[in-house]
């Protein structure tokens, strides 16, 4: 397939423009991890393989003692910093007593962004750089089945390629609803996108070195009812894909007692206009919580939050206070605390949700997307470590 090099490829185009794509710039492709993490020299299982055919790894580091942790990256494609968070703890190494279950690439496929899948999915070499190139390579390469406003959807191998004028149109909106609305409203729009993956535009980068069609991509998967969700929300699904099935079969087989799910947010677009001209220092970070599940659970997990919470302050990194995560955060029925928010009212469709099945603690670290992929990477380093460092001894206190 064209994917792989269209992956050397990119990485040549984002040498020669002198740009530097996350934290470890040889990586931009689910590829381009799996060939990292074989050659790690830790133990490796190969839990499945993604869409294109990347591997899903999880590799052990850690000691021996039980429960096992699990670290999770790339759980959805625009967030890059987790994978390259995830990869640290293969070059470096992890002072923990407990097993400790790296999986550094949830979503291998979608990592890679819009121009490599529509390459796969073509099974030819295309660059997309803008708008205007991404219309007329879809024009050429696909079939239009759906006009909206400022955007068309096309067919290209078995995909969905979303062409969206960003110049008129967020694909974002898109991405966060619009898009589930409009197939709830046309039964041929929904029979159309059943089944399928769609790709956006990356809306969501924060021009670290690389644009909306290069690396992360912003895609929606559609299950077999026509529900439009993302890769993550689809853990309590029986019709999940195989990049979910197989880390559930994993988690299941491990039964993980403590869950770091590495996340990104783009929380700064929802900050109020009146917080983003106070004056007042924002936080770069926040955490969260799933609802209280299993009595006795907030024992273990608001612990471990609070240590992450002081070990990023204590590395420099601040993170969102009480206040800001209450006026910039807007949606469900959350508690808010210093630093991380609790879920009331979520479905438990979401990883870190889902593995409270076994799960003791289960916690999302979100750095904010607009700054430096090294210092996203960073927080999540200095969260997951403090978090294990607290768990091996609240474990060990219970003796
Ligand atoms: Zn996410």
């Amino acid at each position: 397939m064209g994917s792989g090099s269209a992956g050397r490829r990119a990485q040549l185009h984002n040498r020669e423009r002198g740009t530097r794509i996350g934290y470890f710039p040889e990586i931009v492709t689910g590829e381009d991890v799996a060939r990292f993490v074989e050659k790690c020299g830790k133990p490796v299982k190969r839990l499945g393989t993604a869409l294109g055919g990347a591997a899903i790894q999880a590799v052990k580091v850690g000691g021996r003692k039980k429960p096992a942790v699990v670290v999770k990256g790339g759980s959805h494609g625009t967030e890059i910093a987790g994978v390259h968070a995830a990869l640290t703890f293969l070059a470096e190494d992890v002072d923990s007593a407990h097993e400790v279950y790296v999986i550094p690439c949830g979503s291998p496929f979608d990592f890679g962004g819009y121009t490599r899948a529509l390459c796969h999915a073509a099974d030819e070499e295309v660059d997309v750089r803008n708008d205007d190139e991404c219309l007329s390579v879809l024009t050429r390469l696909g079939r239009r089945f759906y006009d909206g406003e400022h955007f068309a959807l096309f067919h290209v191998g078995g995909m969905i390629f979303a062409w969206v004028d960003q110049t008129k149109l967020d694909a974002r909106k898109l991405f966060y609803g619009q898009m589930d609305v409009l197939a709830q409203q046309d039964p041929r729009l929904c029979a159309e996108i059943t089944g399928k993956r769609i790709f956006y535009p990356n809306a969501i980068y924060y021009d670290d070195g690389y644009g909306p069609y290069d690396q992360g991509g912003l895609v929606s998967l559609v299950s077999r009812y026509g529900w439009v969700g993302n890769m993550n929300g689809f853990y309590d699904r029986y019709d999940a894909p195989e990049e979910v099935r197989c880390v559930r079969e994993f988690c299941e087989s491990i039964k993980p007692g403590l869950v770091l799910d590495l996340h990104e947010s783009c929380i700064n677009a929802r900050i109020p206009e009146k917080l983003r001209t106070s004056g007042e220092e924002l936080g770069n970070h926040f955490l969260i919580l799933p609802s209280v599940h299993v009595p006795g659970s907030e024992e273990t997990e608001t612990p471990v939050a609070e240590a992450m919470v002081a070990g990023t302050l204590e590395a420099g990194h601040k993170c969102f206070t009480r206040s800001q995560l209450e006026a910039a955060w807007g949606y469900d029925e959350t508690d808010y605390y210093h630093g991380y928010v609790r879920h009331r009212a979520r479905s438990t469709n979401s990883f870190f949700q889902w593995v409270l099945l076994f799960a003791e603690a289960s916690i999302v670290v979100e750095p904010r997307m607009d700054q430096p992929c090294a210092e996203r990477v960073n927080i999540h380093t200095t969260a997951v470590r403090a978090a294990l460092a607290k768990y091996g001894q609240i474990v060990e206190d219970r003796g």
